[in-house]
């Protein structure tokens, strides 16, 4: 999807000059061709691997927008929300609610009633304070709601602090190791508006070992084995998260994503036939992995301020405003400037946003070609936690997502302007 012309950074065929003249900058470019060939991968492993039993679900917290979930169900997806909104933006956009599947730690009221009443697939169950709200509300409805748990399986997946979420020092879910996993379950197999279906793990994100997926999925299939035997309920789905890594720079190796699930579907058929356990329907919820590497972020430089023996700032005209993931928790980055592909990157610069934060900072300390006021910059990988985590900080209109595919450019969502800005303000 990207490539090079004359020094010009292309995505599927157009140069960004081209893109920025056309939309401005800041822009974020998503490539659907590439957002389409990984959902391919995963979806392939499904069918190769595991005999067509279970189904990917995009985790849309990393790029919920219209457009999006109607492309991932073209592909034969479901997706994973986490809001009321998020839900919203599912069903507007025509996707089927049976294969929506609901997730938050703390699900309010309204967003359960949403959920209920449009019918979404499943609701994954997180305490149970939402448990008997979930049970209460689906009464109200005559309904009976199909429902997983999230739980915590105790793995530490190797990734950074403050995106590991399998410990038990977690807000999400419930632990194995205290035995509030197999409590719940006991009790909403005595309500009569809850059914009990599946189990659900998620790990930590940016995970490039198979490892930690493989024994998430033995300690899941373990647990199960223990609810069938002492309560009689058999587990069908197993529900083992997303977390798969990408490459946000050269040192980041993952694998590809069919070979992450080869490897986890033979581990969970190995444990299913020693237990003698009914194979499981199988899902696991991607989303960085889908939308990260098809996505890039383009830039205008504006001042480059060379401070003596210090650094040297290069500020854009975005920032932690559309991109916070450096200033939340340092994430890495590459980047160039888009039209002096060839020359040297022989420039040590920090990329500084245009917010009123010192903090605000896309990336320290790399290596650029020479970078001079007016230049395109670009940050790449920026399709996942990039526009779904943009704010109107100092009033800043959010950047449009422009999507291309095959020479063609379009906008799927557009740059935010005043007007909207003060929509919401009474005047
Ligand atoms: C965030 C999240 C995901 C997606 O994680 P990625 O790292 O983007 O693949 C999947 N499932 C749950 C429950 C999550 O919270």
């Amino acid at each position: 999807m990207l490539s090079e012309n004359n020094g010009v950074l292309h995505i599927d065929g157009i140069s960004v000059e081209k893109i920025a003249e056309d939309y401005g900058t800041p822009c974020y470019v998503m490539s659907e061709d590439h957002i389409r060939s990984v959902c391919k991968l995963y979806k392939g492993a499904f069918d190769k691997f595991y005999e067509g039993k279970g189904m990917p679900l995009y985790a849309s917290k990393a790029f919920s927008a219209c457009e999006i979930y109607r492309i991932v169900n073209e592909e034969g997806f479901g997706v994973d929300v986490v809001s009321g909104g998020e839900l919203y933006t599912a069903l507007k956009a025509g996707f089927p609610a049976s294969k929506i599947y609901f997730h938050g730690n703390n699900k309010t009221s309204d967003e359960l009633k949403m959920a209920v009443e449009c019918g979404v697939g499943r609701i994954v169950v997180d305490n149970k304070e939402e448990l008997h709200m979930l049970n209460k509300i689906a009464g109200k409805h005559g309904k009976v709601a199909e429902i997983s748990f999230r739980i915590k399986p105790g793995i530490d997946a190797h990734t950074h602090d403050f995106i590991k979420t399998g410990q038990i020092d977690s807000k999400f879910g419930v632990a194995l190791e205290n035995g509030e996993a197999f409590d719940i379950i006991q009790e909403a197999s005595a309500l009569n508006n809850v059914k009990v279906v599946g189990i659900h793990c998620h790990i930590g994100s940016q995970i490039f070992d198979s490892d930690p997926f493989e024994l998430a999925a033995e300690v899941m299939l373990n647990f199960a084995n223990e609810v069938r035997s002492k309560l009689g309920i058999t587990i069908t789905e197993l529900n083992l998260g997303g977390g798969f890594g990408i490459k946000y720079i050269a040192e980041h190796n993952p694998k590809a994503y069919d070979e992450y699930m080869r490897l986890v579907f033979a581990k969970v058929k190995a444990v299913c036939e020693e237990k003698d356990f009914p194979l499981p329907f199988i899902l696991v919820e991607p989303g960085r992995s889908v939308v990260a590497e098809s996505g890039i972020t383009l830039y205008t430089v504006g001042s480059v301020k060379e401070i003596k023996d210090v650094r040297t700032y290069v500020s854009v005209d975005g920032g932690m405003n559309d991109n916070p993931r450096y200033a939340l928790y340092k994430a890495p980055y590459s980047a160039d400037i888009a039209t002096k592909l060839g020359q040297p990157k022989d420039k040590i610069v920090t990329i500084a946003g245009r917010a009123c934060e010192s903090g605000d900072l896309i990336q320290e300390d790399i290596a650029l070609q020479d970078p001079k006021a007016g230049d395109i910059l670009v940050v790449y990988a920026t399709g996942a936690y990039n526009y779904s985590m943009a704010s109107n900080y100092n009033r800043v209109p959010r950047p449009p997502v422009i999507m291309t595919n095959n020479g063609k450019a379009r906008v799927i969502i557009k740059r935010e302007t005043y007007e909207d800005i003060i929509k919401n303000d009474v005047l």
